[in-house]
Formats: structure tokens, sequence, C-alpha cells
């Protein structure tokens, strides 16, 4: 005597999959992917002006980046002075 069994329900009723907020939660997603990718290819740049020697150099005036400014922003190009004029 066979009786089917339901096996596991699926619950979808319960808002855990509605599509307008995966939708937001893609849209959140992408723009942290942004952010990630634009902060990845500043340290990417940061490396191959390191490998070049011309790391920490101003882009701009050719002077010394301050430590302190490398340390919070790894990817400055710019001393503070040039990337505020
Ligand atoms: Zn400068």
């Amino acid at each position: 005597m066979a009786t089917i069994q339901g096996g596991e329900r699926r619950e979808t009723s319960q808002g855990q999959t509605d599509p307008a907020h995966l939708r937001e939660d893609a849209e959140i997603v992408e723009g942290e992917l942004a952010d990630l990718t634009a902060e990845l290819d500043a340290i990417l740049a940061a490396l191959q002006r390191l490998d070049l020697g011309s790391y920490g150099i101003c882009a701009s005036c050719g002077r010394t980046i301050p430590g302190a400014r490398l340390e919070a922003m790894p990817g400055a190009v710019e001393c503070v002075a040039c990337a505020e004029s």
C-alpha cells in the first residue's frame, strides 16, 4: 500500500523570496560592488606605482605624500594640497 508522502513542504508564503526585495538587495550589492571595484582599482594602481618606484609621490607636484595620508588612503595619487586644489 503506497501512500504518497508530501515530503518537505516548501515555504513560499513567508515573503523571504519576494522579488521586489531581491531587486532592492541586488541594487544595494551592485552599489557596494562598484565601490569595492573602484577601491580595488586604486589599490592595484598603487601596487603598480610601488613596482615603478613612484608610490607615495604626488602625481601633480612630485613631492612625497605624507605617510599618514597613505595609511588613510593607500590609493592616494596626490598629496593633500594637490587633491584639494
Ligand atoms: Zn602634490
